[in-house]
């Protein structure tokens, strides 16, 4: 399958390189304002999933960078499955973000659902983030690429990592090579949890492209209990970041509550970052 899309790529460019695949020996660092992604340290995002109100949004960012956050997330424009549920505040949303994150001093990355939305989240974003369900909006890629803003590009929930590969491709070849993949779990026959966490894709799409790739383990799982330990596990297996929902109250959240961290669940999750792991037996057993 990934060799189809590469010949593909191969007659299309006139070489045997894609541009997502190109050069993977070369890693690309994307700058999100002062904040390096894809080097040498794993960066934390977190914020709420939505933008709800002054208070909360900038209480959150304090709360989040005093414990190690680097980039302040929040939706102002939200995919919702309902129409019924909370869509986002538009606009005051940005607003109220941007200055969170000028008051904590972190550079802000936000949803763009819309084509029709791209000038004004740009004027107020450091990133834009393209959220699962529309990671094969083509048109908006298209757009999106003209900007050269830095994109976080969700992985679809039932994309393949080849049309996941593929939708970055979209970015690159139309002129923006600031993009960093963020695997969010996916659809599988197990229900136990929202999605299914399909880490092995994060090793494997680190070995094929020389892109930085993130983890959300919040929307992967959509349970708060496991956040932690699934953060661990994606920076172990050579995540670039990890991007969290916290919330100053997560059972008043307008959306995503059920996934959203307390500040106090954010701080363990930073601490289990930084603590070693378990050690593995590195003797032969004795004989019996
Ligand atoms: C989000 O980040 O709040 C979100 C809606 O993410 P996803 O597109 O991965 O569902
Ligand atoms: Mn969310």
């Amino acid at each position: 399958m990934l060799d189809t899309w590469t010949i593909k790529k191969t007659e299309a460019n006139g070489n045997n390189r894609s541009l997502v695949t190109g050069s993977s020996d070369e890693r690309t660092v994307v700058w999100v304002g002062d904040i390096p992604i894809g080097g040498v340290e794993a960066v934390v995002v977190a914020g709420p999933c939505s933008v709800e109100s002054r208070d909360q949004v900038t209480r959150t960012a304090h709360a989040v960078k005093d414990l190690g956050a680097v980039i302040l997330r929040g939706g102002a424009y939200k995919p919702r499955t309902s129409p019924y549920d909370f869509q986002g505040l538009g606009v005051e949303g940005l607003r109220l973000l941007r200055e969170a994150g000028d008051s904590a001093r972190m550079p802000i990355v936000t949803e763009v659902m819309s084509e029709d939305d791209v000038t004004v989240v740009c004027d107020y974003a450091d990133m834009l983030q393209v959220g699962a369900r529309n990671m094969q909006n083509f048109a908006l890629l298209k757009k999106l690429a003209r900007t050269r803003k830095p994109i976080l590009l969700k992985r679809g929930p039932s994309a393949t990592v080849t049309e996941w590969l593929s939708a970055a491709e979209y970015l690159l070849h139309g002129g923006n090579e600031n993009v960093v993949l963020c695997e969010r779990g996916i659809k599988t026959f197990d229900s136990s949890l929202r999605n299914t966490l399909d880490l092995a894709a994060v090793a494997l799409v680190k070995e094929m492209t020389h892109l930085p790739v993130v983890v959300d383990p919040s929307h992967a799982t959509g349970k708060r209990s496991i956040i932690g330990q699934c953060a661990r596990a994606a920076i172990a297996i050579g995540a670039d970041g990890v991007i969290v929902e916290v919330h100053p109250e997560p059972e008043k959240a307008w959306s995503d509550g059920a996934q959203s961290l307390t500040f106090e669940n954010f701080e363990e999750m930073m601490n289990g970052l930084t603590a070693p792991f378990r050690g593995v037996v590195a003797q032969p057993a004795l004989a019996y």
